[in-house]
């Protein structure tokens, strides 16, 4: 493993610390639900991105409710 060649003082190590501080993340309101969502990502919620349907969350839901329907009529 590489040594570092010279011995780091407080003053340089506390300097390059100056920028660990985490920040906030910045959140934008989706127009369509209104929910908190990061910019320039698909809204978590609805499954929106700039106004299209991107995850098709409804159409999703009717599948998977038509899938456990069928199964139930199966297992009876
Ligand atoms: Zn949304």
């Amino acid at each position: 493993m590489g040594l570092p060649a010279k011995r780091r003082t407080k003053q340089s190590k506390r300097e390059r610390a100056a920028h660990f501080a985490l920040k906030a993340i910045t959140l934008s309101v989706c127009p369509k639900c209104k929910h908190a969502v990061k910019p320039h990502r698909i809204c978590q919620n609805c499954g929106y991105y700039r106004s299209r349907d991107i995850l098709k969350l409804a159409s999703r839901d009717a599948r998977k409710t038509k899938r456990k329907q069928k199964k139930d009529k199966k297992s009876e």
